[in-house]
């Protein structure tokens, strides 16, 4: 049976501009603009739809362009959307990157935060059919914190992905995902905030595998913890339910000529619940590096649901 892949989370509409270096308070650049599609959950629903899995997308929208946006990709990609209609103005985001690197983003929210429990419980049915469901920060907590335990009643893998890092994740929320996704900013976040454990961000990557895996075991006892480090690729503590891997391992990034990663840990996330979903007798491990080489590629175009590749694309890329 091909399991479905269910998507709770973010639409905005991206608005990019691209300049030399990223405006400093009170500076005025001129620079390219481009403005497309994004949000955590959109981007994630798009690449797991492109990498081959049956999606749901849940989601609020505006009664206005960026609503009617949202409707129409989702169509062109297959995505069976559920949107709860908000008087608030569809998500936006403002996108700042320096083509020396890095960017500076401010969300306006809109919609999305309109997103409610109530609303979510309504799309039941639709959480319950999924093998596997992907929630991220950018949307209520009480909706989403809803979807994974109706998910939970009905056995489906529950993945968070705790993006971005300047929410607080609560206890609750943490318990109830089986897999969760951080990035070295994010696991930093949650270590502080659950484990009473400060480290900087930057310097987690270089930490020992036993040292991370004793942290990972801290934060998440009962389930598994993906820390993804960019072009390095990953580090997998296991959980307790897969006692037949190894209980630790890097799995490493795949090389690509990266020009823009904003979205990279979306087509991570995205490629990972598909590939979770439709192989569940896969190992981890090889699912983790389909989603690595995934993400590799998203990294080689520019935008973030846009940029997101198709599994062949991937195959074609990377081979098997
Ligand atoms: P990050 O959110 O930066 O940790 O990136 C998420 C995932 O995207 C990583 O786990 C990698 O699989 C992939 N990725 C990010 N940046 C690169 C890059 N420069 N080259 C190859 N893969 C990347």
């Amino acid at each position: 049976m091909t399991g479905r892949v269910a998507v709770v989370g973010s639409f905005n509409v991206d608005h990019v501009w691209v300049a030399a270096s990223l405006p400093r308070p009170g500076e005025t650049l001129a620079g390219d603009y481009r403005s497309g599609p994004g949000g955590k959950g959109f981007n994630q629903a798009i690449a797991a739809a492109r990498a081959g899995a049956p999606t749901d997308f849940i989601c609020a929208l505006g009664d206005d362009a960026g609503g009617a946006l949202a409707r129409a990709l989702a169509h062109d990609d297959g995505i069976a959307l559920h949107d709860m209609r908000s008087d608030a103005p569809t998500g936006t985001a403002g996108i700042f990157v320096g083509e020396a690197g890095g960017n500076s983003i401010v969300i306006g929210p809109g919609a999305n935060a309109a997103l409610t429990p109530a609303f979510v419980d309504a799309q039941r049915a639709v959480i319950a059919r999924a093998a596997v469901v992907v929630v991220q920060l950018e949307s209520p907590l009480d909706a989403i914190t809803q979807a994974l335990r109706i998910a939970r009643g009905a056995g489906a893998v529950r993945v968070l992905n705790p993006a971005p890092a300047n929410v607080a994740v609560p206890a609750e929320l943490l318990a109830l995902a089986d897999v969760i996704t951080p990035n070295e900013t994010e696991f930093a976040a949650l270590l502080d905030a659950h484990a009473g454990e400060r480290i900087d961000a930057t310097a987690i990557a270089a930490l020992g595998d036993d040292t991370l895996h004793a942290l990972c075991r801290r934060l998440l006892p009962h389930g598994t913890v993906v820390v993804t480090l960019g072009a390095a690729g990953c580090f997998v503590s296991h959980g307790a339910r897969r006692v037949s891997e190894a209980e630790h391992a890097r799995v490493p990034g795949e090389r690509a000529d990266a020009i823009d990663t904003t979205g990279a840990g979306d087509a991570f996330n995205g490629a990972l619940a598909a590939s979770i979903a439709l192989g569940p007798g896969c190992s981890l491990n090889e699912q983790l590096r389909f989603a690595n080489r995934y993400a590799a590629l998203s990294t080689e175009r520019a935008g973030a649901a846009v940029a997101m590749p198709t599994a062949a694309q991937v195959q074609a890329r990377f081979g098997d």
